[in-house]
């Protein structure tokens, strides 16, 4: 184990991503993608060594990085990132195919998208285990995702015949008002580690459908994703005679992130990372008034009532805790628990805990049900957390290890005797740590559940239909996902997905979230011979 002191730990954090930086430059003597395990990497048409550009054409002139296994901290393969340059000529052909683009009829337009959906499904195994080797989550996840791409596809081709606006009755004698929705022009998606292909999918399907183009940065250490699912959307734009830059591709690092930002020429930045960035980015979009749509983190609760059923509980808190190792934006953080059953619960969710230990591992082994953290990064920040949680007062009922052997991997972790307003229970750390309160009323939870600055999913385990009604009004929950008897994580894509104050306010996939891809024009159409003026004045 080697539980490190707070600030020990926040100082090594800086050391240590320095030399993965570095060493990142150094040649690996063997690459994951020769080992026929992995032979799927070359099925979906990686190299040893990839252009993390596409604009139409493969093509970067940025350095070249390693991309890591999270299980191994082996290197899978290389990619060449972009440069601002690239980012230059990217952006350009992007906007020339949305001038193409926007005058398909939209459901020639869900056709298409349609088919981008059927090559994933087709490829869905060998893209889930990418997904799986590159960011670290169990193999059933890393297809689940592409599986999320698929379905939103779906969803916006049904879509694609149904971007409809309002007809509303005019004040005046023969005129129609209407409105219009078109598209926006360019989509910039900045994507981050964690989801790298779902984030993409649902942005990607929706702003084609309402006729926009799209431009993708990657997160730094997902990029191999990056480029196989952008080959895949590839095929399909050339197999329909359509320009590659409807879908273009900048791997890199904070400068293409700021360069597209920055940019004039995307009209909306679709943004998923952390508050930290979030808030730049958000400003930065703004000030050049630009629209934005933010994704950001979250500190979610469960709150398990007096009248919860705990077979149910149990289960979904376990897996909302370790699931993806802790690194999903909807990862249980805090489990409120009723004073009434907090002994009970605090003893059967560590012997869950116990149970699952000897399937850490390998994320592609079919055993497996917690990878890797994604990297030494977050390991660093686990430690730094539990070190922090215990010289607040914690105490550890499980885990609190890092595990000695290759990869990042960590012993999910649950800490009790913290107050619900300590400072690391009220933070996001991205990692398996599950902080359990103890509460003595529903109020005093769901007071508890609005007091962080993050707001994004929530859940309250009670069979109280009064209760249930309360946490879903206006004195409930204010995060953008409330759940009742389910889990924090697992949101469907028919639902609007997003989160309230510092989660950044934005709503992705399902519901209506089609209208931030698009503009609304607002139409008033005189077909009499007649010209009255509005408010009844006269001209004359
Ligand atoms: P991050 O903020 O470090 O990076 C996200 C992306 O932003 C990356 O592509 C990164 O290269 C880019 N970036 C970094 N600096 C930039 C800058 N100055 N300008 C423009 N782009 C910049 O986040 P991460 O560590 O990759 O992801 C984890 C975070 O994402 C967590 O906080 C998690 O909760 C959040 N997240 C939120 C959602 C959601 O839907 N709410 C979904 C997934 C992840």
């Amino acid at each position: 184990m080697g539980v490190l002191s707070a600030s020990g730990a926040r100082q090594t954090i800086s050391r240590v991503l320095l030399t993965v930086r570095m060493s990142s430059s150094s040649s690996a003597p063997l690459l994951l993608i020769n080992d026929p395990k992995y032979s799927f990497l070359k099925e979906l048409g990686l190299k040893e060594e990839n252009a993390g550009v596409f604009n139409g054409q493969w093509a970067a002139t940025g350095p070249v990085v390693e991309s890591v296994a999270p299980a191994s901290n082996s290197v899978i393969a290389k990619v060449q990132n972009g440069t601002v340059a690239d980012w230059e000529k990217a952006i350009a052909a992007t906007q020339q195919a949305h001038k193409q683009w926007r005058t398909v009829p939209a459901p020639k337009r869900g056709e298409i998208v349609r088919q981008i959906g059927d090559k994933l499904r087709h490829n869905l195994t060998n893209l889930g285990k990418l997904v799986s080797l590159e960011m670290g989550k169990i193999q059933a996840e890393g297809i689940g995702e592409v599986q999320e791409y698929v379905d939103i596809c779906d969803f916006a081709t049904g879509l694609s015949r149904s971007l409809a606006g309002q007809v509303l009755p005019s004040e005046r004698p023969g005129h129609a008002l209407l409105e219009q929705w078109n598209p926006l022009g360019v989509v910039g998606i900045i994507s981050a580690f964690n989801f790298p292909c779902a984030v993409y999918g649902w942005n990607n399907a929706l702003a084609l459908v309402c006729g926009n183009s799209c431009i993708w940065k990657p997160a730094p250490t997902t990029p191999l994703t990056a480029i196989a699912v952008t080959k895949l959307v590839e095929s399909v734009l050339v197999e329909n005679n359509l320009p590659g830059s409807l879908c273009s591709l900048v791997c890199g690092e904070g400068d293409v992130g700021q360069a597209l930002v920055k940019d004039k020429r995307v009209n909306l930045v679709s943004f998923t990372g952390s508050t930290e960035v979030g808030r730049i980015v958000g400003q930065q979009v703004q000030g050049r008034f630009g629209k934005v749509l933010l994704e950001l983190g979250g500190n979610n609760a469960i709150i398990v009532n007096d009248d919860a059923d705990l077979d149910m509980v149990i289960p979904a808190a376990v897996f909302a805790a370790v699931g993806t190792a802790g690194q999903r934006c909807t990862t249980t953080r805090r489990l409120l628990v009723h004073e009434k059953v907090y002994d009970e619960v605090v003893e059967r969710m560590t012997r869950a805990y116990a149970q699952f230990e000897s399937r850490i591992g390998d994320p592609l082994e079919a055993n497996t049900i917690i990878g890797p953290l994604h990297n030494q990064h977050g390991v660093l920040k686990y430690k730094a957390a539990i070190a922090e949680a215990i010289a607040s007062g914690g105490k550890v009922a499980y885990g609190g290890k890092v595990l000695e052997r290759d990869g990042n991997y960590v012993l999910p972790t649950i800490i009790t005797g913290l107050k619900g307003d300590a400072e690391v229970v009220i933070r996001e750390t991205f990692a398996p740590i599950l902080y359990v309160i103890k509460i003595s009323t529903l109020d005093e939870a769901i007071e508890l559940n609005n007091s962080v600055s993050q707001g994004l999913s929530s859940s309250l385990f009670t069979n109280n239909i009064q209760n249930v009604f309360k946490w879903i009004g206006p004195e409930g929950s204010d995060c953008g996902i409330v759940n009742v008897n389910i889990p924090t994580s697992g949101a469907e894509i028919g639902g609007a997905f997003g989160g309230e104050k510092e989660t950044g306010g934005g709503r992705e996939s399902g519901s209506d979230s089609w209208k931030q891809y698009m503009r609304r024009s607002t139409c008033t159409i005189n077909h009499s011979k007649q010209l009255p003026l509005a408010q009844g004045i006269k001209f004359e």
